[in-house]
């Protein structure tokens, strides 16, 4: 009997120019790629943002998405989006404002530390912006942290509320 499918988790953040637009735009892009298959988009949440001052409020998300391709053919394809949404790192500065954003959050329990992709992603279980939509969808998800395996709901609850 096969086993369950691979599941990846995709945040999406975006604070500049029409976010909604954007997100929704590069969920239908991502549901294009061949090898992928959207299963779920998260609710879209308002957050203020992390990083330098004097930048927007992010709207961001997560949606899982079932992949029939390799993490690395994944990210290639998410970063293609957002270039093709004016993403352009050669003028931003870190952590700075951004049409779009995609981060490979997870992949199945693929554990991946490469030169420019690292899954899970190492910051998820510190980002509000990242855990409360993604409890939404996958609240029994477990995430690797330093004290070990914990479930993004058990995460969430650790968070300070806002
Ligand atoms: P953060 O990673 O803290 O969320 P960021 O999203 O602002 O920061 P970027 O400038 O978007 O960082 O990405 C820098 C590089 O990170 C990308 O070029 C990409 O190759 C690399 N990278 C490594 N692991 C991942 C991952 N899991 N998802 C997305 N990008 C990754
Ligand atoms: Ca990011
Ligand atoms: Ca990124």
């Amino acid at each position: 009997m096969p086993g369950n499918p691979t599941i990846a988790v995709i945040g999406i953040g975006s604070n500049l120019g029409h976010r909604h637009a954007t997100i929704h735009a590069a969920v239908r892009d991502l549901a294009r790629v061949p090898g992928v298959r959207v299963r779920r988009l998260s609710p879209i949440i308002e957050t203020d943002p992390v990083g330098p001052p004097e930048q927007g409020p992010y709207l961001n998300a997560v949606v899982l998405v079932q992949p029939a391709l390799e993490p690395r053919a994944l990210l290639d394809a998410m970063l293609t989006i957002e270039r093709s949404h004016g993403r352009d790192r050669a003028r931003e500065q870190r952590w700075g404002p951004r049409t779009l954003d995609l981060d490979l959050l997870t992949f199945g329990d693929r554990i991946i530390d490469e030169p420019g992709l690292t899954v899970p992603h190492p910051r998820i279980a510190e980002r509000a912006f990242v855990l409360r939509p993604l409890e939404f969808v996958a609240p029994r998800l477990p995430i690797f942290t330093p004290d070990g395996l914990r479930t993004v709901s058990s995460l969430a609850r650790m968070l300070r509320p806002q």
